[in-house]
């Protein structure tokens, strides 16, 4: 008997669902809308501000509720450019020299789309061998350029504060610390470490631990002598030195903190040493950085985030760790309907060293570019960056009444005007609200001692001379009108 009724139900369910299908005709048409208004962007890009102050802040987008009914492509894309494009900050402009700039090169984009067309499953190497061996590839080229040894592994997540996250899980298992011993654990770390890693221990369940912020010196780098006695002090009253977290780049100024100092105390006193490198790891790529970085190796783990110092869009940041099977330890898992699914070789599925299973297939959109370009345009790219903090740093010195801070150690530049009279943080604060409403660059500030300051961090790879030209007509411009 053949359920007729049934089966015409489902014909008729398969035929309301073909939208989901579209043929090459019906592809071709909404593609090449949706690349001529990517194009559009791109090739107008160098007109775009960094910033749009608007009065909706894309509320509008609101207006057009999901639905049971289809839209039309130029409607969609109406709403979007309108709504998501248009209103606050443009990260794909050079002119993004705010906070750490993000990148977004093109390649990646095409990796990300071929990505989600063929959807191939990289969290298992048994679903997708070749996906997990790109994805194992990517991690152990970064193990290498950091100077890692081969027992390194590690793990691509969404950004800079899952991957430290992850690193902090896994610091606390590789101790073996038990709830009732946190009390006693201690972290070490400065004033200047991301807010991120104190978000990540309490994440970890780690509120109770025990946490010193290490002074600094004068350049915002931890002080190792007082971090040394901070240890020692610790131990002597019975508690247990755990955790050092060290940074690679600040954000806030781009200190590097001493990475090789940290890397042999924390050996001497077998404490985890990890090293936040989200904005500033990558600049091994280039000499200088090398030099600057030297000790990174020694750490047990470390983040670094593509998205920021290799160029890549949003969504990708890295964790590193000497001894892979520390990672294994914290995030393997066992499953009786994955038991098909079982490792061969010594080839690691991305899923049993991370807390996520499914994810994006991330390491396409860092594969294709570096497949594409090479590294050494990455590598020109920068060590650009690095000069053009440094040529800001200059010019911006020579401007009267403009109080520099030290020579960019890497990209981040501190600087305020001081005006002859009235209140300098007030003025610092009015210029940079100056600035952000102008839009053709995109600057952001910070407190140091006190002092209301002026960052430049130059990242975007988009960000080249004109830009910091631009950057320093801006904010002259915009002290006169203030002084005025
Ligand atoms: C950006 C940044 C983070 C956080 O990374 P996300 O990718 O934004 O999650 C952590 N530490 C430092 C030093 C950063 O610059």
């Amino acid at each position: 008997m053949i359920p007729v009724e049934l089966i015409e139900k489902i014909h008729s369910l398969r035929k309301r669902a073909a939208f989901l299908e579209p043929d090459a005709a019906g592809r071709a048409v909404v593609r090449d809308r949706i690349v001529s208004y990517t194009e559009k962007f791109l090739e107008e890009i160098h007109l775009a501000k960094a910033f749009h102050e608007t009065r909706d802040k894309g509320a509008g987008l609101l207006k057009s509720p999901v639905s049971p009914d289809p839209l039309d492509v130029e409607e969609v894309l109406r709403l979007f450019s309108e709504n998501v494009d248009h209103p606050g900050l443009n990260p794909a402009s050079g002119g993004h020299l705010a906070y750490i700039p993000g990148g977004g090169i093109y390649y990646s984009s095409l990796g990300d789309y071929m990505a989600a067309i063929s959807n191939r499953y990289a969290g298992v190497f048994y679903a997708s061998p070749g996906a997990v061996r790109m994805t194992n590839m990517m991690i152990d080229w970064m193990a290498g350029i950091v100077g890692y040894p081969s027992t390194a592994g590690g793990n691509l997540l969404s950004g800079g504060s899952l991957a430290n996250l992850t690193a902090i899980v896994t610091a606390r298992d590789a101790h073996g610390l038990k709830g009732k011993d946190y009390e006693k654990a201690v972290v070490y770390f400065t004033g200047q470490a991301h807010h991120c890693l104190d978000k990540a221990i309490r994440i970890a369940g780690l509120k109770e631990c025990v946490r010193r912020r290490i002074p600094m010196d004068g350049q915002y780098r931890m002080n190792v002598d007082a971090l040394r006695d901070q240890v020692q002090q610790d131990r002597r009253e019975g508690l247990y030195p755990w955790l050092v977290i060290a940074s690679a780049g600040t954000t806030d100024v781009g200190a590097i903190d001493p990475l090789d100092e940290i890397g042999d105390l924390c050996q001497e006193n077998r404490i985890w040493f990890h090293i936040d490198g989200a904005y500033g790891a990558f600049f091994v790529l280039t000499e200088e950085g090398r030099a600057k970085l030297g000790g990174i190796e020694k750490s047990d783990s470390l983040v670094m985030d593509p998205h920021k110092g290799l160029f890549l869009p949003y969504g990708l940041g890295v964790l590193l760790v000497r001894d892979r099977d520390k990672l294994r330890d914290s995030f393997h898992y066992h499953a009786n309907y994955m038991q098909d699914a079982v490792e061969v070789d010594d080839e690691i599925s991305p899923a049993e060293v991370s807390p996520e299973l499914t994810t994006h297939f991330r390491a396409l959109r860092m594969w294709l570019p570096l497949k594409l370009c090479g590294t050494d345009a990455f590598v020109a790219g920068l060590d650009e960056k690095l000069l053009l903090a440094r040529y800001f740093h200059e010019q911006i010195g020579k401007i009267p009444r403009f109080e520099v801070g030290p020579t960019p150690e890497l990209s981040v530049v501190t600087y305020r005007y001081v005006p002859e009279t009235g209140d300098p943080n007030r003025f610092n604060e009015a210029l940079l609200k100056a600035v952000v409403r102008d839009g053709r660059v995109f600057l952001s500030s910070t407190m140091l001692d006190g002092k209301f300051t002026l960052r430049l961090a130059v990242l975007a790879f988009r960000s080249h001379l004109e830009t910091i030209d631009l950057a320093l007509q801006v904010l002259k411009e915009k002290v006169a009108e203030l002084s005025a």
